[in-house]
């Protein structure tokens, strides 16, 4: 039973960006490539890298996945330049989906050469290049990230004592970013450490820094601690060393849950916890909170496999695969725009027709956002006889948007803005729906709760927002340069 593609074409929440870095070492391309495409779950519009030999940075960006981008000519070329180098996998967030905004953006300004990577959304960034666009900038492309840049360069910047925390201290938002500059590598986050950022080694010593720990175990590197929020830390010959721009702990942490919930892969050990345990928590949770009369626990791929489990193990239903996903299709929901989404629908989900038909269902989903890929799935498993669907939803109603670097539509968008929990479950045309609740979900994670951002849910945004600032308040820009 295939879902239609008009179901499968529109996204839910999308990711982010994925960074890699890597100091000193023969095959730091290889191992960027490697760690880029364990990271390709973060984003799939574009993929960068810079490369350094001590003296020159050398780079090369390109639209779409890794493996599409860096070719083994491209990577045999690349090897050449150097044995230290930062990759990057992007979703936008912030600006638009072409090569102009692919990054690492590589810039030359009065102090050398500088190679960017950025992960998150800085919401000041519209703020920040008015003001430069009136001093007499100019912006090549249409992302937050080029901001940075611009702050670095500026000449009463560059003559400060550290240039890096000054401009540090000019951003507002969600950061995790790598510079390489021909001598090091400097990784940084923010103050709230809203998303993950880690540092790990190589057997021969050499550091790396990714945004998961799943690209740490790609190259077998052994994962030394995470970037603390607010703080540089600088990778070069002598090894890593360490300051805060912020001052350490000057605010109190706002870690993206949404990174367990739904972004970052199972694997990997985010804000000091296993997601895939996380996850499995939410599932054993929700099933406490939210029990379902049924005959089998099916969930909906992928994200929600792990929390199936654990719905699965605390109520003692039966967990089964509902639906196959095909492996070569790629994943269409993360494609940027409507068009390029109807063009990627030939991803196939199938609803396993022996599982589901005259069962009731107890469905496990990580989250609702606009709902309408979640009808078109119940009305898949309709289709292929399911006598009762019970969806039960691992995070509570999003009501949200996201301005720290998830992209998360606009407030009437969301299908729980307006909607109670009966009339969501009246239009996905299910038999009960359920949600976690807020402090269900916060009880599945280590930290107190306060050490979480849960603005999507909640509307507590830490970071003060402009509610009128969009993910494409920059675009004005792109319709001078591609018109
Ligand atoms: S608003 Fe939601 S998705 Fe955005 S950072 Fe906060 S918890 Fe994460």
């Amino acid at each position: 039973m295939n879902i239609p593609t008009s179901a499968l074409s529109m996204p839910d929440a999308k990711e982010k960006c994925g960074l890699f870095g890597i100091f000193g070492d023969p095959a730091a391309v290889d191992k960027c490539f490697l760690g880029m495409h364990a990271l390709q779950h973060r984003g799939q519009e574009s993929a960068g890298m810079a490369v350094t030999d001590g003296e020159m940075i050398q780079g090369y960006t390109g639209m779409g996945l890794v493996g599409e981008v860096f070719d083994k000519d491209r990577l045999q070329k690349l090897t050449q330049c150097g044995q230290t180098a930062i990759g990057h996998v992007r979703y936008s967030t912030s600006g638009a989906s072409h090569a102009g905004n692919a990054q690492p953006l590589l810039v030359e300004y009065s102090r050398g050469q500088v190679a960017v990577a950025h992960n998150g959304n800085l919401v000041n960034a519209s703020l920040l290049r008015r003001e430069y666009e009136e001093h007499g900038h100019i912006f090549q492309g249409t992302s937050d990230t080029e901001v940075i840049i611009h702050l670095l360069a500026k000449p009463t910047h560059v003559d400060k004592p550290d240039p890096l925390k000054h401009v540090l201290n000019h951003l507002q938002g969600s950061y995790c970013l790598l510079f390489l500059f021909p001598d090091r590598i400097e990784a940084v986050r923010d103050p709230y450490g809203i998303r993950p950022l880690c540092i790990g080694q190589l057997e021969n010593g050499a550091y790396v820094v990714a945004s998961e720990t799943c690209a740490l175990d790609i190259v077998d590197a052994t994962l030394v601690r995470e970037v603390e929020p607010g703080e540089i830390v600088t990778i070069n010959a002598d090894g890593i060393s360490s300051r805060f721009f912020d001052g350490p702990n000057s605010v109190k942490p706002a870690h993206c849950i949404f990174e367990h919930v739904y972004f970052s892969d199972p694997s990997s050990m985010i804000f000091g916890e296993n997601v895939h345990q996380v996850r499995a928590e939410l599932g054993r949770q929700l099933a406490r909170e939210a029990p379902a009369d049924a005959d089998v626990v099916i969930p909906v791929p992928n994200c929600a496999r792990c929390a199936a489990g654990g719905f699965s193990e605390e109520s003692g239903i039966p967990y089964d695969r509902g639906f196959t996903v095909s492996h070569y299709a790629g994943r269409s929901f993360i494609e940027p725009s409507q068009p390029m989404r109807d063009l990627a629908v030939k991803m196939k989900l199938n609803v396993i027709r022996e599982v589901v038909k005259d069962k009731r269902l107890a469905v496990i989903e990580d989250s609702i956002v606009r709902g309408t890929t979640t009808k078109g799935k119940m009305g898949a498993l309709r289709r292929a006889g399911a006598k009762e669907i019970h969806l039960r939803i691992a995070s509570p109603p999003i009501r949200f948007p996201c301005y720290y670097g998830i992209d998360f539509p606009s407030h009437d968008e969301l299908i729980a803005n307006d909607k109670s929990v009966d009339e969501i479950r009246d239009y996905l045309e299910v038999d009960s729906l359920a949600y976690i609740s807020l402090e269900g979900m916060l009880s599945c994670v280590k930290k107190e709760n306060d050490n979480y951002c849960t603005a999507c849910w909640s509307g507590n945004y830490r970071i003060p927002v402009d509610h009128q600032v969009s993910k494409f308040s920059l675009e004005r820009y792109q319709m001078k340069m591609f018109d």
